[in-house]
């Protein structure tokens, strides 16, 4: 017998749990199909720090979102609105002009009314206190436009969504890998075909089945050459079908195609993501050192911006160094600002030494070439005031590249490297939706029937990314394409 629904959503991470609740809030019986098995649940979103960009108007604006401030530091909070237009500038200027307007103005538009959304489900929030600020002059001051995180990080996200799940009555399927999608002669979309010839029907199909990061033919046929030995820093199963079958169907491919995010990584980490490490991998402290590839030169301006506004672009970077590596080093002043859950856990690689070329020769690395690289580095630093939670101009003068904030010469020993190398995180090419989430075909259509939200939806994000934006964008979209599967019930 075929089973009718009336929404079914494809790919259980937090933009296909945010549509399962939405069109669950409309009054729809919604199932949600999971290729994974139960113990990889929740895709990329179970990875992720769980930082959510939104906008906000400051600290008390978000002290209604979050919870309670421990005692300690309450009264100790540094926390500017961050305005809508804030917002979007920063998502435009990373873009480079090219992110979608209408897709743009409804992320940020809607950032802050979701997040209250989301805590309404059963979400937690909290301010950010580890990744997102530094205790400068007694104060704890946030930086980069981003504040809040889901409690308990991207482990906590999906815990919390597949109880709410639970508790709204929506149907989870594990180990169900949607293959196809069941058009009819008039190209609309009645439902979905699973790996096991089983068709399922429903009147909406909403799909949140993640980009094709973990798909390493369609790597290096979108991407380009080399991509397909990235790392990838999530779930094995976001290999593309989503948005194969929605091409298949008709659906028009939108964005930055041969666009990735793709992050500084721990060169030793394996092909996939570690369910326990998660983003612990990540390594992403390199503003305040320097980065250098495996003849010891530099190769980018490692304060040019907030780590927030420069992490996803640099995994890029270092893939086209020789042997796709990198070294990430430090000394013993600034070493004490890494974040110790991504420098100083279980599973990290480091090497340490006394000296520069006692570094250079563990690394197995020119030793007069990485010496001469942090002595000019050291010698182009101009004294200015050190302060992490502002681009404070600290830089260096008469090198290339050169670094733009944060610039201290390297002179106190012990010096420790960090062997990274590129991380990819999700794609950036994808479906192209309209405002109400619907999948538009290639004459600019609605495709009827099909909805799309999450990682596979294009045209947000080009070249860069602003940290905490793809959780975000999951949860707006998803919510927007979950009532619009349930308007099409019937
Ligand atoms: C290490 C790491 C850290 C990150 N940190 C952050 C962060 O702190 N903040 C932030 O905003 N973003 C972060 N991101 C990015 C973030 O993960 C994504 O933007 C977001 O999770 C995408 O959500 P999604 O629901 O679209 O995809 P996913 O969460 O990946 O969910 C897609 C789901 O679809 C399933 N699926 C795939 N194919 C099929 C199929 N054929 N049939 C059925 N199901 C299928 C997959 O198994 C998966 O469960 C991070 C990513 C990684 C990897």
């Amino acid at each position: 017998m075929t089973e009718q629904w009336d929404v079914v959503v494809v790919g259980g991470g937090n933009a296909g749990f945010s549509a399962a609740q939405s069109a669950r809030q409309q009054g729809a019986w919604v199932l949600l199909l999971e290729k994974a098995p139960r113990q990889w649940a929740g895709g990329n979103s179970y990875f992720t720090a769980g930082a959510m960009r939104t906008s906000h108007g400051g600290l008390t604006d978000l002290t209604s979102l979050v919870e309670p401030l421990p005692a300690d530091r309450a009264g100790r909070v540094d926390l500017a609105p961050y305005t809508d237009a804030d917002f979007l500038a920063d998502l435009t200027r990373v873009t480079q002009g090219r992110t979608d307007p209408e897709l743009a103005r409804i992320l940020v538009g809607e950032s802050r009314e979701t997040m209250t959304w989301l805590r309404s489900l059963g979400l937690r929030f909290e301010l950010m206190f580890h990744r997102q600020a530094y205790e400068v002059d007694g104060r704890y001051r946030f930086w980069g436009g981003l504040a809040v995180g889901v409690v308990g990080g991207g482990k906590g996200m999906i815990d919390q969504h597949l109880a709410a799940a639970d508790r709204s009555g929506i149907e989870v399927r594990f180990d169900s890998p949607v293959t196809g999608l069941a058009t009819a002669a008039d190209g609309s979309v009645g439902g979905v075909m699973l790996a096991d010839g089983q068709r399922i029907e429903a009147d909406g199909v909403v799909l949140t089945s993640g980009g094709f990061e973990a798909n390493p033919q369609m790597r290096a046929g979108y991407l380009g050459a080399g991509w397909d030995l990235a790392l990838v820093r999530g779930t094995p199963y976001n290999t593309g079908e989503g948005i194969r079958m929605a091409l298949a169907a008709g659906a028009q491919p939108y964005g930055h195609w041969s666009g990735c995010h793709a992050v500084a990584w721990d060169s030793q980490a394996r092909a996939t993501g570690d369910r326990e490490l998660t983003n612990q991998l990540t390594r992403g402290g390199y503003p305040f050192g320097i980065v250098v590839n495996a003849e010891g030169r530099r190769f980018v301006d490692e304060g040019a911006d907030f780590r927030n506004y420069t992490y996803a672009k640099y995994g890029a970077e270092i893939l086209k160094q020789p042997a796709g590596v990198a070294y990430q080093l430090f000394d013993a002043t600034s070493a004490p600002l890494l974040r110790p859950e991504e420098y100083a856990s279980a599973g990290i690689t480091r090497v340490e030494s006394d000296t520069v070329e006692g570094l250079a020769k563990e690394l197995g690395m020119d030793e007069g070439r990485l010496a001469e690289t942090v002595e000019r580095f050291n010698a182009a630093v101009v004294p200015g005031r050190f302060d992490p939670t502002v681009k404070d101009g600290c830089r260096t003068e008469g090198i290339t590249p050169p670094k733009s904030n944060w610039a201290q010469p390297l002179t106190t020993p012990p010096y420790v490297a960090f062997p990274v190398t590129c991380g990819i995180t999700f794609t950036f090419g994808g479906l192209r939706i309209d405002a109400d989430a619907r999948v538009l075909d290639l004459s600019g259509r609605p495709v009827p029937g099909l909805y799309a939200a999450g990682e596979l939806v294009g045209g947000l994000f080009w070249f860069n990314y602003p940290g905490g934006s793809g959780l975000t964008a999951g949860s707006v979209l998803g919510r927007r394409a979950g009532r619009s599967a349930a308007a099409d019930t019937h």
